[in-house]
């Protein structure tokens, strides 16, 4: 490709609103442009990359014997509503209605498609196991979209679904596609982990999430330092509770004054303790009415861990006034004893004695709680959100350690819960009818490009893996009026394109420093300068992105070599 060709509108400044380095990079080299918040037109030098991070999904996808098909973005709300997920989805799905007013939405996600192509054609277990995939554009109405195309509203997904007569199979798949997405974030030169998940809203029994490491990620990633255990924040389990439970309480609940003292850090200051002989209660209010939570002071609540715990759709901190007019008590002053509701505990509370507690009376706590004894709890359980340096809850001599994450890929075991609900059944051996056991499996592309930005990057710009940069090569004359420099460029550039090398020449007639930082910027990993007195002297000289090393190569002679170097790469 010629430059002068090319569509490249690099830019000097990034826009204020890009917070992180590969929004920042991507707009300046001119690989994507805003439409609209969240909404990007991704521009030729973006596209490139794209497609190569979509042909190293579609190689791996196939290397397992998935199926590439291409399903609509637009999908009628009947097949939503048999899932039940019109009404679920809330605010992300974005609906639509047609010119006879009937309602559809844009696929945020292709579940009930899929579902129902599969209930339609496949009758009997012998055309079991299946796997399709698909390359598409999804639009989620993302209530905060940010960091360009890593969480836009309109992005590529890739999806994949497979559909099996039993768990066994299904395991073997996701099995399978654990490889293949190893196989695809190592090959677009990522730096990942895979990682326990929550099955979120897509619902189902079994999760794992791929995982960019770089400070940027929105998702924190616990990690054992000692075996290979990992998991999504979110769920990081803890050890269960020790076998040695708390001493015996020395004291009596006692009520003291604490005028005004609301907080932890209040309560603890005002009565000389530390946070950790605090209790603190916690109430939420879920589809079935209240419940209130109980971890250390210093303590944070893991809010899914007791949702996923009641198993119920939805899970929110209650409000003041909704606690006050349900319980009768102020908040801030609020405890476990004496109080009406199901009271769950988290393990570490059954380790403390002689707490302090809310006495469910204006400025008043107590001091001298003892949990069994005076709280009547419905059940204990691991609710707190893991820190850094708790023991690992899978092997004997690990501690977490925690960094920040991109999830760029996510693979669930979805059991029956689709097939159920829209009634897809095939026959089994005995011709008896059961519903398919599913999986799904998605990657997002453009997030996948931009957490290798996060990752590979200078001052100067974008340092791309060779396996996703938009081309190999830069061919850069120095001067382009000088006829015997422009002819050399035009030889190698022939030369390499001939080799099956990917190089860009920049036969503009700008300034070699401009052309050299735009090759900088744009991240291609070597660049090939092609000056006067370098051609009288018989060389050429040879700069590598990476790691700003320049070398002299014969020229015409060391062409070869060259050619071998940069597939090497
Ligand atoms: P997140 O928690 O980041 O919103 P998700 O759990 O909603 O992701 P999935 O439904 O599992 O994501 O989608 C599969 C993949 O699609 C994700 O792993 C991610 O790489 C990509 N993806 C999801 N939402 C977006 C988005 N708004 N913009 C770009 N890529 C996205
Ligand atoms: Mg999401």
């Amino acid at each position: 490709m010629r430059y002068t060709q090319m569509f490249i509108p690099t830019l000097k400044q990034s826009p204020a609103d890009a917070e992180v380095i590969s929004h920042q990079l991507m707009i300046r080299a001119g690989m994507i442009r805003q439409l609209a918040s969240g909404v990007y037109s991704i521009l030729p030098l973006g596209q490139r990359v794209l497609k190569k991070v979509e042909q190293i999904i579609r190689e791996e996808m196939n290397a397992i014997g998935g199926l590439e098909m291409f399903l609509p973005s637009i999908q009628p709300a009947e097949l939503w509503k048999e899932s039940g997920r019109w009404d679920f989805y809330g605010k992300e799905l974005l609906r639509l209605n047609d010119r006879h007013d009937r309602e559809f939405c844009y696929g945020p996600t292709h579940e009930e498609v899929i579902t129902d192509i599969v209930r339609r054609d496949v009758k009997s277990y012998k055309q079991l196991p299946l796997l399709m995939y698909q390359i598409q554009t999804k639009f989620r109405d993302e209530v905060r979209p940010r960091f360009g195309i890593m969480r836009g509203r309109e992005f590529t997904m890739k999806d994949a679904y497979s559909f099996h007569a039993d768990e066994k199979s299904t395991r073997k798949t996701y099995e399978d596609m654990k490889r293949a997405y190893a196989n695809i974030f190592t090959r677009c030169g990522l730096d990942f982990k895979m990682v326990e998940a929550d099955s979120g809203t897509i619902g189902g029994s079994f999760s794992h999430e791929f995982m960019v490491l770089a400070d940027s990620g929105e998702d924190a990633v616990g990690f054992c330092d000692h075996c290979d255990y990992a998991s999504n924040l979110e769920k990081a389990e803890l050890k269960p509770a020790a076998a040695s439970p708390a001493p015996d309480s020395t004291g009596t609940p006692t009520e003291v004054s604490t005028p005004g003292k609301k907080t932890i850090d209040e309560v603890a200051g005002f009565l000389g303790t530390g946070p950790e002989q605090i209790v603190k209660t916690l109430v939420f209010e879920y589809e079935d009415g209240l419940v209130a939570a109980l971890v250390r002071g210093d303590r944070q609540l893991n809010l899914i861990k007791l949702k996923n715990h009641l198993g119920c759709d939805w899970l929110n901190p209650a409000d003041e006034k909704t606690i006050a007019d349900k319980t009768g008590y102020p908040v801030g002053f609020l405890g476990p004893v004496g109080l009406d509701l199901k009271i769950y505990v988290d393990h570490e509370v059954g380790r403390m004695h002689d707490f302090v507690t809310g006495a469910n009376k204006p400025d008043t706590h107590l001091t001298g709680v003892q949990l069994h004894r005076d709280i009547t709890i419905t059940e204990m359980l691991d609710l707190r959100e893991v820190i850094a340096g708790d023991l690992c809850p899978r092997c004997e001599n690990g501690h977490y350690q925690i960094r920040r994450g991109i999830e760029v890929g996510h693979i669930f075991i979805l059991g029956t819960k689709y097939s159920k609900a829209l009634k897809a059944n095939f026959l089994d051996p005995n011709g008896k009818e059961q519903p398919f056991v599913m999986g799904c499996y998605g990657i997002g592309v453009g997030r996948t490009a931009a957490a290798a930005i996060e990752q590979n990057h200078d001052e100067k710009g974008i340092v791309w893996p060779p396996s996703l940069a938009p081309f190999q090569v830069s061919v850069i004359p120095v001067n382009q009026n000088a006829e015997p420099v422009k002819e050399a460029a035009e030889k190698i550039y022939k030369m390499l394109i001939d080799q099956g090398i990917e190089a860009l020449l920049d036969d503009r007639k700008d300034r070699l420093g401009a052309k050299l930082k735009d090759a900088e910027l744009t991240g291609i990993p070597v660049h090939i300068v092609i000056g006067p007195k370098n051609l009288e002297a018989g060389n050429l000289e040879v700069k590598f992105r990476k790691t700003g090393e320049s070398r002299s190569l014969p020229f015409p002679g060391g062409l070869d070599d060259l050619v071998t170097m940069i597939k090497a790469l």
